[in-house]
């Protein structure tokens, strides 16, 4: 007991349960696997804590907007999808999914530029989060190398260093991953007797930079990844909120082979949920959904029976299409913003679609230390630094339009402004 430690000595049941924690703890560090020494917690997680504190504007969690969604219709597929299923609602499921949800996702798959998928290739995951934790839990040793772009989700870099893998970074323009930096960091990594074994992209609206692998860059950059035996592993939820036109065919379309490919529903219907899914090459698929099975045993029935029925019940094409106004209303809101209020010497990008803006700042200015100040004059984002493997100080902000209407963002912008100009001007 830890009270025993210090005899003689009265100690109020707190103290003496927060002791016996601290031995606890002290005991059962050396238990801990390399690995979870590995598993940060996320910026972006740590910032949305903050951001949710009233009276914040919060430019920093990536949230879908919700508000166009019918809540009395998802309560009544609710209500409807327990009355008719039954005990079976409430049960486990098979691994893979359910077959009525994986047609479905053939589907949407279909409407962005993926035709001809077969359910019998899908696996439902807890997310694109899971299954780009699936996929580094089939194919990663450590020490493996894994290439990202640079900059990239937080979350797969999060998921990545738990697997104790080399996360590389390749070089982005204004079109996305640059082939030839591809090409270059390859031979480097090989000549270094490396093993690379995925490349993780988000070719449609990259998160955090909002930019977009141009179309005639896509093969080529599967081609290169498939000269080398490296699988693509494609992260692709935000590739049908392109604000105008048809959204570009994911590097999936052509490559059934070489491209795992991950979707969500998290922002086209509601993260909440937690239904997402891989496109599997068939002759993978019987490994990655063993993998997946070892970790949830089956995605939630309830959620997969409630988002099918929603999904048939519901003009989705049409709510979408609403959805990508939004979006594009709010993008604008903070592009517009941006130009009115912040200094000459700031740039950023303009995204097609997706949900963020990426802020370049001057060189040798650090957006970390801005966050706290940003966060007492009432705005938060999320510093740049966050989005890359190195350790490296970032002079770039990411700022999220998605989840904030556009006053709130106009206001949000206004109030990050003189912080930056503070910041350029010192
Ligand atoms: N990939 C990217 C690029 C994301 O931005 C996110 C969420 N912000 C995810 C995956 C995780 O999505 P999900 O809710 O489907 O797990």
């Amino acid at each position: 007991m830890a009270a025993g430690i210090i005899t003689g000595t009265e100690l109020s049941a707190e103290t003496e349960t927060a002791l016996e924690r601290a031995v606890a703890s002290h005991r059962h560090e050396a238990l801990f696997s390399e690995r979870a020494h590995n598993i940060k917690q996320s910026a972006v997680r740590d910032v949305f804590d903050i951001s949710i504190r009233p009276g914040l504007v919060s430019l920093a969690g990536g949230s879908p907007s919700l508000t166009g969604l019918p809540l009395d219709l998802v309560a009544q597929t609710a209500s409807k999808v327990i009355t008719e299923h039954g005990m079976e609602a409430l049960h486990y499921g098979g691994g893979k999914g359910t077959e009525e949800l994986r047609a479905l996702i053939c589907e949407i798959m279909a409407e962005e530029g993926i035709l001809g998928a077969s359910p019998e290739d899908v696996v439902v995951t807890t997310g694109s989060q899971s299954a780009q934790d699936i996929a580094a839990k089939v194919f990663c040793n450590p020490g493996d190398v894994v290439l990202v772009e640079d900059p990239t989700y937080v979350g797969a870099l999060n998921t990545f260093e738990a697997y104790q893998v080399q996360v590389e970074a390749v070089r982005m323009d204004g079109n996305g991953l640059i082939p030839e930096d591809l090409e270059a960091r390859i031979a480097e990594l090989e000549a270094a007797g490396k093993t690379i074994k995925l490349l993780y992209t988000i070719p449609s609206f990259n998160n955090p930079s909002g930019i977009t692998m141009a179309a005639e860059r896509r093969q080529r950059v599967v081609d290169i990844a498939r000269e080398h035996n490296i699988l693509v592993l494609e992260d692709n939820p935000y590739g049908m909120l392109r604000f105008d036109g048809k959204p570009l065919a994911p590097l999936r379309a052509d490559n059934p082979d070489d491209v795992i490919y991950c979707g969500s529903f998290s922002k086209i219907f509601s993260p909440g949920v937690r239904l997402g899914w891989a496109l599997v090459p068939r002759h993978l698929y019987r490994r990655f959904y063993l993998a997946a099975e070892a970790v949830v045993l089956c995605p939630s029935t309830l959620t997969q029976l409630i988002v099918t029925e929603f999904f048939r019940r519901f003009d989705w094409r049409a709510y979408l299409a609403e959805s990508r106004a939004v979006y594009a209303q709010r993008c604008e809101a903070m592009l517009s913003a941006l130009a009115a209020e912040f200094p000459a010497e700031a740039t950023w990008t303009t995204p097609d679609g997706g949900f963020f803006v990426w802020v370049t700042l001057p060189e040798g200015i650090d957006t970390y230390p801005l966050l706290h100040e940003a966060i007492d004059a009432g705005v938060v984002f999320i510093p740049g630094a966050a989005f890359t493997s190195s350790d490296e100080p970032s002079n770039r902000l990411r700022l999220a339009f998605s989840g904030v209407a556009p006053e709130q963002i106009r206001e949000g912008v206004k109030r990050l402004a003189p912080v930056v100009r503070r910041a350029v001007e010192q």
